[in-house]
């Protein structure tokens, strides 16, 4: 499984919007985007105008940085998008809504989907009753993901509820007590995506992979 080891505040000064990448410091004062709103680099407060493409291009590094994703695995999300019969911008999104690293953090089991990877990766979770370690995992209406009853694992998924402030969304249902357990109540749309990234315009993101 690849991860990137760049430096995550750069992605977001790069793309010119919070990304989100490192949970609660995203909130605090010490956002790096909050004290230098530059690009990185050298030349970063002189970079011109974007080009149609540039325009295009940023949109999707966007919506891929947010997610962690690499340029392989986003292509096969948009091929299987592009053939499904709906709304290809739509369905490339709720893609990414389904991944289990994104649900993990979207239950408010992990301040951000780089934990909510390694909480899966780690081996902390079941799908359905059984063991899981793959964080892009498509999770599907009825799964059910639970935290395994280890004390190593309850506690480290019950400090990262105690200071999560974001709700859970309405595709997905948190079951109280112990062990944490979540379900898909149905397939997420357009408007359950996160929050954060609501105003990215998939249409720009079709344009530049059909080219
Ligand atoms: Fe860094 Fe988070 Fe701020 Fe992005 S939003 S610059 S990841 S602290």
């Amino acid at each position: 499984m690849g991860r990137t080891l760049d430096p995550v505040c750069k992605m977001c000064r790069r793309e010119g919007i919070k990304l989100y990448l490192k949970g609660s410091r995203c909130d605090s004062p010490k956002c790096a985007i909050e004290r230098r709103q530059a690009s990185p680099g050298m030349h970063g407060y002189r970079r011109g105008k974007l080009s149609e493409y540039g325009i295009r291009l940023r949109e999707k590094q966007k919506l891929k940085r947010f997610y962690g994703l690499f340029e392989r695995q986003f292509r096969r999300y948009f091929s299987l998008a592009s053939r499904s019969p709906e709304n290809t911008g739509e369905v490339l999104l709720t893609l990414m809504e389904r991944r289990l690293d994104n649900v993990v953090h979207r239950l408010g089991w992990a301040p951000c989907r780089a934990s909510a990877r390694q909480l899966v990766s780690h081996g902390h979770l079941t799908v359905n009753g059984k063991h899981c370690n793959i964080p892009s995992l498509l999770l599907k209406v009825g799964d059910t993901v639970a935290v395994k009853s280890r004390p190593r694992s309850l506690t480290l998924v019950r400090l990262n509820l105690q200071n999560n402030s974001m709700p859970v969304p309405d595709y997905l249902e948190r079951l109280e007590g112990e062990p944490q357990t979540g379900r898909v109540v149905r397939m997420p749309t357009r408007d359950d995506i996160d929050p954060h990234i609501q105003e990215i315009r998939e249409q720009l993101i079709i344009e530049v992979c059909s080219r």
